[in-house]
């Protein structure tokens, strides 16, 4: 039995950031994952999706261009058997990256399924090798939740599958309508594909700001996605060619691929938590304090698995703040992000991108009766050459005494990198008179945000 100060369960973000922190402040530090270094987010999540979702915005950019003066030789044509060889070639860059920065750190890698035995041993299924570890940290994700058992949910992918996809299904039915199913049907449908998305709600994004997911629906439709609300997917066959969904109204969907993207749940599933004395949450959670500590004062855990915020920036923080109190005595890092009043700024990579961070107007009318609207809904600069039916939507929620900024909420080209500087201005505490008295940045669409003078709507006068 080797001993070790720290064993970390999970090669995603949250893992590899804890497993390094902690060694750098002098822990021995050993880590199993069972897959690729990296997680989701690297493998197949957010670095993958991404440049996916980059390679689907060529077809608009060269449908623009002609307004812009240019020329094209010839109507350019998208091979996604070329896309996914050079994605496949920099997610392997990626993680030989952080091989390389666990390897430099003094992290030990096993390649293998590590087992809980009890709060302070670890054993690997591989090998048999096992470990006495002081403090034992579970950084193990999240895995795409199955659903209702249908027939013929085997056929269907998640969002693990379609990053091996050989070529570019030409019909896709996706249900679901968060995150995951609307970046894929929108980055499939610019790609040429025909996409219809099947949602059990009437709108897309639950969640989001109303106004935001109306705007952003209608956006996507306006690009020819196909929106079936209310509905459900019954089943799954195989069809003559293809497959078949058929839809709980008894409608009929022909498609080459069925993507399935119902949410995903934190991924501990034969880990020996229970065991080990840690009972699990409703989905399977790993239930910590706001420093990562279970009720087993050995076993932590970080990330998705905690099923708080189910985003890497947060695991990465998490992991970072868990490492530096534990083996650095350091208290310093803030966990903004969780708790009621947790800031948590985040972007659909759809096309046009959304972003958001703080409260949504619904949010902020339970919470405070004053509230102010500022909205604006116009055409950015590179619409009007290229001819494109494509709108920039905004939205600040502001408490009318205070004068806070409660939330941002954006739709359109850039949003992504306009909210993270929302984000700041959010957790600067800024006020709308802040926002009135910093100079705009011209021609720019994020200009807008510092410009809006009248409230659209005011609650509670
Ligand atoms: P989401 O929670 O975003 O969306 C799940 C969707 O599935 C919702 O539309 C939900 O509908 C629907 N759904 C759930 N259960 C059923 C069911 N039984 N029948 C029909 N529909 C159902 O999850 P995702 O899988 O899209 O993504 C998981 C998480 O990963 C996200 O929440 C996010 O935290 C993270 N992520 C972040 C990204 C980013 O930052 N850009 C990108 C991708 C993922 P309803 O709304 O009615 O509940």
């Amino acid at each position: 039995m080797k001993d070790v100060d720290l064993f970390v369960i999970g090669g995603g973000s949250g893992g590899v950031r804890a497993a390094r922190v902690a060694a750098g402040h002098g822990a021995r530090v050993a880590l199993a994952e069972s897959y690729r270094l990296g997680g989701t987010c690297v493998i197949r999540g957010c670095v993958p999706k991404k440049l996916m979702v980059l390679a689907s915005r060529f077809a608009q950019a060269f449908d623009d261009a002609a307004g812009f003066g240019w020329v094209l030789p010839a109507a350019p044509r998208f091979d996604w058997a070329e896309l996914k060889r050079r994605v496949d070639t920099e997610v392997a860059r990626l993680e030989a990256a952080y091989r390389r920065t666990l390897e430099d750190a003094g992290v030990e890698l096993h390649a293998d399924r590590a087992l809980i035995e009890d709060p302070h041993t670890v054993r690997l299924m591989g090998s048999g090798q096992r470990f006495r570890a002081r403090h034992i940290l579970v950084a193990t994700g999240a895995t795409p939740e199955a659903g209702p058992p249908i027939p013929g949910a085997e056929l269907a992918a998640s969002s693990n599958e379609v990053f091996q996809w050989p070529t570019q299904p030409r019909r896709v039915v996706v249900q679901g309508a968060g995150y995951i199913a609307l970046e894929f049907a929108c980055l499939l449908r610019r790609l040429g594909s025909d996409v219809t998305v099947v949602l059990r709600g009437e709108r897309v994004l639950r969640g989001f700001d109303d106004g935001l997911r109306e705007h952003l629906q209608a956006q996507l439709e306006a690009q020819g996605v196909r929106f079936l609300a209310c509905r459900s997917v019954a089943s799954i066959e195989r069809a003559s060619e293809g497959l078949a969904a058929v839809l709980d109204d008894g409608q009929l969907l022909q498609a080459d691929a069925v993507l399935r993207a119902l949410g995903r749940v934190p991924h501990t599933a034969g880990l020996g938590l229970e065991a080990a004395g840690v009972a699990l949450g409703p989905d399977g959670g790993v239930p910590v304090d706001a420093g990562g500590t279970t009720r087993v004062p050995s076993l932590h855990a970080v990330g998705d698995v905690t099923d708080r915020v189910q985003l890497t920036p947060a695991a990465i923080r998490e992991g970072q703040a868990w490492a530096d109190r534990v083996f650095g005595g350091i208290e310093r890092t803030r966990l903004s992000h969780l708790g009621p009043d947790g800031l948590v700024p985040s972007a659909v990579f759809t096309t046009p991108e959304v972003g958001t961070v703080g409260l949504t107007e619904a949010q902020a009318l339970l919470r405070h009766a004053d509230i102010d609207i500022y909205r604006s809904d116009f055409r950015p600069i590179r619409a009007t050459l290229a001819g494109s039916s494509e709108r920039m939507w905004m939205k600040l929620v502001v408490q009318r005494s205070s004068g806070r900024v409660l939330g941002v909420h954006l739709v359109g080209a850039e949003a992504a990198e306009m909210i993270q500087l929302a984000g700041v201005a959010l957790t600067l505490a800024a006020t709308k008179p802040d926002l009135d008295a910093t100079l705009a940045v011209h021609p720019s669409a994020a200009e807008e945000l510092v410009t809006m003078r009248v409230p659209a709507q005011q609650h509670g006068l």
